[in-house]
């Protein structure tokens, strides 16, 4: 259970920032059933994503790659948001929250009503042909025949989301620099802060001047030396009380 004065001295750090941003990862999703990739439960304990999600593998083995993605497939087609998704969308619409910048790609954000969403990794809602570049809903791909192939010229497809060995979209790498430099309190949340270069958006807000707070049950390499402390616990139960702390201080 997480002690009721670190909910408390976050609620004080949000109600005098007038930037936050947020950036999330995996652990944001974990009580929203998706497995994360290096917590206990994690996808690592099944496969190496950096082999199986690597983009190569994608091209040269997609029988291989789709084995973790049809997984996560799975686990994100039934997922709903969490306490936490929605008690970042509250702060958003009490006009605290500036952005989320998300390594997430299971679109759990704007499910729970944030408008605001940067989306670092793309995302798995929809799979694209590598050949003809035909798009489709990933919910009509058929998860019981893979590798799944283009309907209309039978190539091979991919995941909307950027692949281990892939460049981040400019224009997300390019807002989140913007974001990241100019917010005044940046929410490190459910993110391992080992997968590059999102993990560099915590140290790009340290140095820009901006508090650093992580919400994370475990340590992180950010922790003691780029975060100013970190709230361990589940990011819903932390975010939840924090967010109603934060409505019951005075104005
Ligand atoms: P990660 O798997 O490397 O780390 C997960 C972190 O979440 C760990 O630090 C863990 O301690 C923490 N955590 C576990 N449970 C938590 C909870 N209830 N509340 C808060 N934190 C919790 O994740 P990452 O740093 O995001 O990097 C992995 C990459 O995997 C990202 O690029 C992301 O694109 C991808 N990924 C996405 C999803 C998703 O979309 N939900 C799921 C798995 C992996
Ligand atoms: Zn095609």
């Amino acid at each position: 259970m997480v002690n009721e004065s670190e909910i408390a001295r976050l609620a004080r750090d949000i109600r005098k920032a007038s930037r936050i941003v947020a950036l999330s990862g995996a652990g944001m999703s974990v009580e929203s059933g998706i497995a994360s990739f290096r917590g206990p439960g994690g996808l690592w304990e099944k496969y190496d994503p950096e082999e199986y999600g690597h983009i190569n593998t994608l091209r040269y083995e997609p029988a291989k790659a789709w084995i973790m993605l049809s997984d996560m497939q799975r686990e994100i087609l039934k997922a709903k948001p969490n306490k936490g998704h929605y008690a970042l969308a509250e702060l958003e619409r009490m006009g605290k929250l500036r952005a989320i910048i998300t390594q997430n790609v299971d679109g759990l954000h704007h499910v729970a009503g944030n408008r605001d969403v940067i989306e670092f990794h793309g995302h798995l809602q929809s799979v694209s042909c590598m050949d003809c570049g035909h798009r489709v809903p990933s919910a009509d791909i058929d998860l019981d025949k893979l590798p799944p192939r283009c309907s209309k010229c039978s190539g091979p497809v991919k995941p909307d989301a950027v692949f281990f060995g892939e460049a981040i979209p400019s224009d997300a790498l390019m807002r989140s620099h913007r974001e990241a430099s100019t917010c005044d309190l940046m929410l490190v949340i459910g993110t391992s802060a080992m997968v590059y270069p999102a993990a560099s958006m915590p140290d790009i807000a340290h140095d820009a001047g901006a508090r650093v707070v992580e919400i994370n049950p475990s340590e992180t390499p950010l922790t003691g030396r780029i975060s100013a402390y970190i709230v361990k616990g589940p990011a819903g139960d932390v975010l939840e009380r924090v967010v109603q702390q934060l409505k019951s201080l005075p104005a």
